[in-house]
């Protein structure tokens, strides 16, 4: 299996550090607002990923952090007149919904900075005591000068950064590129106890704290939209090799941009959409293969024609289950015939390739254009449909497929449900068991039963 390695601008051979075994680290969301579209491909990127080495038999553990306290955190705090951990708790429940309804398997660990301080301020002592770090005016910030691969995964020069959009100027820093690790509270500001009096981490020193600590150092995979490679994931590596003098993760992959109808997403140009939104116009399901239909390095246009051809495309895979009669039929004893081993194939050397999602759904969909065709008999056609299942469950398609194939449910009906399902969903998440049996009384009130399994909750209509 390769994976293009951004460390080495390659594909490589994938080597996990122990035989069937992966651990992969994603960065999660700063919990200030609803989540954008754009990041929704990222933690979708990285679900279908950890799905794909789990369907090869690997033991998966994939970390995707909180980030609950940052700068952004503060602001939207002071702008809805709410303490700061009011707005995290309130966005990351948000998260939570949200990426549960986008069919994202729950990771197996979400850890939150706030519950890392104290580990925060260890590693920060650790890289002041080893010269990597320096205390200016209550701030502490890493001396890039001192690490001489500073710029290995981002490929720039340290004299190259001058200060610019992402390297902010700032005259208690020794060179503009030095990046803070410990920022001093202002008052009124959250703030924790350190040596160099009340402040709170910098984002940077948040994810390396969380991965190390789950992980062990060096990790397998770390991932994260392109836009995190400068700086936040070189500033991550620094403090790694700082400390621990090795490499923070084996490979590094990054998922491509958003463009919203050939345009930067922005809030000016009036184009940004949360995937809260997405999702209250969209299928879920429809998102999900509007994102796969591009490899995950491509970017990827929003555009109503390609959110079309998704809808279309989807449709015709589940009129074709439909037309086996999938739910009754027996497919527990269908046998996949040595001649069709080749689907399988077709889809594991897709994906194999650095996750060639696009080249894996053409596998799916000559599937359902077989099955769809006059040209097999039922048997043979119910043999297919067994494979469109599974391989399309790969991807993390047919999550409530006894639900869409029962019956056309009336859509306000269905979105009723969904939102529903969704808010058991997060009281399940907070451990919240009377809201979680009221809304489950709810649903068996409009007809809908409850099935929660380990892979998460699924439902379907009486
Ligand atoms: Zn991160």
């Amino acid at each position: 299996m390769r994976i293009y390695n951004t460390m080495t601008r390659q594909k490589e051979e994938f080597v996990p550090i122990e035989p069937g075994k992966v651990r992969l680290y994603a960065c999660g969301p700063t919990v200030y607002n609803y989540f954008h579209i754009g990041n929704a491909r990222a933690f979708l990127t990285f679900d279908v990923v950890r799905r794909y080495f789990e369907y090869k038999g690997m033991d998966v553990t994939y970390v995707q952090n909180i980030t609950d306290i940052e700068d952004k955190i503060i602001a939207q705090s002071l702008e809805e007149g709410i303490p700061f951990s009011e707005v995290a708790a309130k966005y990351a429940n948000a998260f939570l919904e949200d990426s549960a309804r986008l069919g994202n398997k729950k990771p197996d660990h979400q850890p939150r900075a706030t519950e890392y301080i104290s580990q925060m301020i260890a590693l920060i002592s650790e890289q002041v005591d080893k010269g990597f770090a320096y205390e200016s005016g209550g701030d502490v910030y890493f001396e890039v000068n001192k690490l001489p691969q500073y710029g290995q995964l981002s490929g720039k020069k340290i004299d190259d950064l001058k200060a610019g959009a992402r390297v902010e100027e700032n005259e208690l820093k020794r060179h503009p590129a030095d990046f803070t690790l410990w920022k001093a509270a202002k008052p009124g500001e959250p703030s924790w106890e350190s040596p160099w009096g009340k402040g709170r981490p910098g984002w940077h020193t948040e994810c390396v704290v969380m991965s190390k600590d789950l992980l062990g150092v060096p990790f397998d995979i770390h991932g994260g939209g392109t836009d995190l490679m400068f700086p936040h994931h070189e500033n991550e590596l620094a403090q790694s090799l700082a400390t621990t003098g090795k490499q923070l993760a084996n490979y590094w992959m990054h998922n491509g941009f958003l463009n919203i109808e050939g345009e930067k997403m922005s809030k000016s140009l009036k184009n940004f959409f949360t995937a809260r939104e997405i999702l209250d116009i969209y299928d879920a399901e429809v998102i999900r293969f509007f994102f796969l239909s591009k490899h995950y390095r491509s970017p990827i246009d929003f555009n109503r024609e390609l959110i079309e051809e998704s809808d279309k495309a989807l449709g015709n895979f589940y009129s074709a289950l439909s037309a086996t009669d999938w739910l009754n039929a027996d497919a527990g004893n269908v046998l996949i015939p040595p001649e069709l081993e080749r689907y399988r194939t077709e889809f594991t050397e897709a994906m194999d390739d650095d996750f060639n999602s696009a080249k894996a759904l053409a596998v799916l969909f000559e599937l359902s254009g077989k099955i769809r065709s006059d040209a097999i008999s039922m048997p043979e056609k119910l043999v297919h449909a067994k494979l469109l299942v599974e391989l399309g469950s790969v991807l993390g398609f047919f999550q409530n497929l006894e639900a869409k194939l029962t019956k056309t449910i009336d859509p306000d009906l269905l979105n009723k449900i969904e939102t529903l399902v969704e808010q058991r969903n997060t009281a399940r998440q907070n451990r919240d068991w009377a809201a979680s049996d009221r809304l489950r009384d709810e649903l068996i009130v409009l007809g809908v039963e409850i099935k929660d399994t380990k892979d998460g909750t699924t439902w379907k209509i009486n």
